[in-house]
C-alpha cells in the first residue's frame, strides 16, 4: 500500500490553506464542514473567499507566505497556480514535519485529499494514490449511484442506539442479523420517507423482540421510458433491493439487465394471455402473497408508475392488504418522446399548457379557441396508435384545424425509435404506410413541427403533405 488512509478530527483545529482562488475555496468549503478553523493566505482572494472571510468563517490573510504561519496549523493545503511557491510550502511542512497537501501534485504533497461519498457519519473514501484522479472520480459517482441518501441518517440512528441494541442482543451473531435487518428493513424505508419517529418507533419495536421478523414491502417502480439511462438512481438502488420483480411488457430488457442477479424475475405483462382483469387481480395476488412472505417486492412499470398504468389502484390493494410501499417516479413517455424527438412540450410562443391524455377512452382535453390551431395547447396521447382515426375525428370536433402540426413517436428513447411528422389530416394514412406500431405516442400541437428541426435521435420520417413550417420558424 501507497498511502495510509486516514481520517482527521479537524474540528476546532486550524488548516493554512495558502491560495484563495476557486480550487482553493473548493477545499475551503470542505475544511469549514468538517468545523475546522480555516486560516486562508494569499495575495489576492475570489470574491467567494472574500464573502467568507467578511462572514467570519475564516480568517483571510492578504499577504506573500510566511513559514511562521505554519506554527499554528495541524495540516496546510497549497493550492496556489505557482509550482515554485507550493514546493516551497511544502518544504516549508516538511521541516515542521506537517502533512501538507498541494492540490493536484501528489509527488509534493505528503497528503492527499480523496474523493468522497458523504453519508455523514458515514464517509467512503476514493484515492488513487494521485495516479488517476479521474478514476477515482469516476468510481466515486458509482458509488454516490448505490448507497441511499439515508443510509447516514440510518448510521446516526443506530449509533444513539447502540446501547439499547448491544443489551437487547448481547450475542454476536443476533447483533449481526440485527444491523442487516436495519440496513434492508422498515427503518432505513421510513427514513427514506421522511418520518424519523417512525423508523425510531420500529426499531425500538424490532428490539423488544426476540428476533427481528423480516418485513416485506413493494416498491413501485417506474422503469422509465426504454433507455437504461432514463431510470432513476433510486430506481436502480430499488433492483438492487429487489427478492422479486414483478415486471411489465414495456419494461425494456435492459433496464431489467440491471437488477440483482439472483432476483426472481416475474413477467406480468399484460399480452400474456387472459383478459387484462384477469392479469391485473394475478399482479394484486403475487404482490401481497410475496411481500407476506417477507420479500422486497419491485413492481416494475414502464414509464412513471403512476401515469396511465394502474399503479393507483396496485397502490390501494396494498393499502387495503396493510402492505408497505414506496413510489419511485419514472420518465413518463411523453416527456422522454418529447425530449428524444426534440419536441418541447411547452415553448413561450407556441404553446402554454399541456395535456397528457388516454386515447383508449373518451379524452376531455380542453376544446381549442376555434379559427387555427393555434391554441396554445399541446395535446399527447398514449396508446393511441389503433385510435388515430377515432382521435383525429374527435380533435377535429374540438374545434383543431385539419393542418395542425402532430408527430408519432414510436419506441421513444430506444435505438430504434422513430418519430413520424405528419397533421391532423395525414396522420393516419402516413402511420399506416410506415407500419407505427405500439408502443408510439401521439403529439399534438404546433410544437411537434418544431421537430422537425430538432430531432436529433433516431429515424425521422414525414408525412407526404408536409406541415407548414415556415410560419414557426419566423416566429421562433
Ligand atoms: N406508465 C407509462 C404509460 C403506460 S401506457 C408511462 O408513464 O409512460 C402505455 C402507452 O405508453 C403506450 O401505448 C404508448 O402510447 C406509451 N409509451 C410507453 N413507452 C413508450 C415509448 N418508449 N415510446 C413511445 N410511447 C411509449
Amino acid at each position: 500500500m501507497h498511502l495510509f488512509p486516514l481520517f482527521t478530527d479537524l474540528k476546532d483545529r486550524t488548516v493554512l490553506v495558502i491560495g484563495a482562488g476557486p480550487v482553493a475555496d473548493r477545499k475551503i468549503h470542505l475544511l469549514l464542514a468538517a468545523g475546522a478553523r480555516v486560516i486562508v493566505g494569499a495575495h489576492a482572494a475570489h470574491p467567494q473567499v472574500q464573502a467568507r472571510a467578511q462572514a467570519g468563517d475564516i480568517e483571510l490573510r492578504l499577504a506573500p507566505f510566511d513559514p511562521a504561519w505554519l506554527d499554528e496549523a495541524w495540516l496546510v493545503i497549497a493550492a496556489t497556480n505557482d509550482t515554485q511557491l507550493n514546493r516551497t510550502i511544502a518544504d516549508a511542512a516538511t521541516a515542521r514535519r506537517l502533512f501538507c497537501n498541494v492540490v493536484d501534485d501528489a509527488a509534493l504533497s505528503s497528503a492527499q485529499v480523496p474523493a468522497i461519498v458523504d453519508r455523514a457519519p458515514i464517509t467512503i473514501a476514493i484515492s488513487s494514490g494521485g495516479s488517476a484522479p479521474v478514476i477515482a472520480r469516476r468510481l466515486r459517482e458509482r458509488i454516490e449511484s448505490l448507497f441511499d441518501p439515508a443510509l447516514g441518517a440510518l448510521a446516526a440512528l443506530a449509533q444513539r442506539k447502540r446501547l439499547s441494541i448491544r443489551q437487547a442482543r448481547p450475542e454476536l451473531r443476533a447483533r449481526r442479523d440485527f444491523y442487516d435487518w436495519l440496513l434492508d428493513g422498515p427503518v432505513l424505508s421510513a427514513l427514506r420517507r421522511s418520518r424519523p419517529d417512525e423508523a425510531a418507533a420500529a426499531l425500538d419495536q424490532a428490539l423488544a423482540q426476540a428476533t427481528q421478523a423480516p418485513v416485506g414491502k413493494v416498491l413501485l417502480v417506474g422503469a422509465g421510458p426504454g433507455d437504461p439511462g432514463l431510470l432513476t438512481l433510486r430506481g436502480l438502488r430499488a433492483l438492487n433491493e429487489a427478492d422479486v420483480i414483478l415486471a411489465d411488457r414495456l419494461v425494456s430488457p435492459e433496464v431489467l439487465a440491471l437488477a440483482r442477479r439472483d432476483a426472481q424475475v416475474i413477467d406480468v405483462g399484460k399480452t400474456l394471455g387472459g383478459p387484462h382483469e384477469t392479469t391485473q387481480a394475478r399482479i394484486h395476488a403475487l404482490m401481497v402473497s410475496h411481500a407476506r412472505q417477507g420479500r422486497c417486492v419491485v413492481r416494475l412499470k414502464g414509464g412513471d408508475p403512476l401515469v396511465f398504468g394502474r399503479g393507483g389502484e396496485e397502490l390501494q390493494h396494498l393499502k387495503r392488504h396493510g402492505i408497505a410501499y414506496e413510489v419511485v417516479p419514472g420518465i413518463t413517455a411523453a416527456l422522454a418522446c418529447g425530449a428524444y424527438a426534440g419536441i418541447p412540450l411547452t415553448h413561450r410562443d407556441h404553446a402554454q399548457s399541456l395535456t397528457l391524455a388516454t386515447a383508449h377512452r373518451r379524452a376531455r382535453t380542453a376544446p381549442a379557441s376555434g379559427d387555427d390551431a393555434a391554441d396554445g395547447q399541446t395535446r399527447v396521447y398514449y396508446m393511441g396508435v389503433n385510435r388515430l382515426s377515432v382521435l383525429r375525428s374527435q380533435l377535429l370536433e374540438d374545434g383543431l384545424a385539419p393542418d395542425t402540426p402532430c408527430a408519432l413517436v414510436e419506441n421513444g428513447s430506444r435505438p430504434e425509435q422513430r418519430t413520424l411528422f405528419a397533421t391532423l389530416d395525414t396522420l393516419e394514412a402516413a402511420a399506416a404506410e410506415h407500419r407505427v406500431q405500439s408502443p408510439a405516442l401521439v403529439l399534438v400541437g404546433e410544437v411537434t413541427a418544431l421537430g422537425t428541426e430538432l430531432a436529433w435521435f433516431g429515424q425521422t420520417k414525414h408525412a407526404d403533405a408536409v406541415p407548414e413550417t415556415a410560419a414557426l420558424q419566423a416566429s421562433a
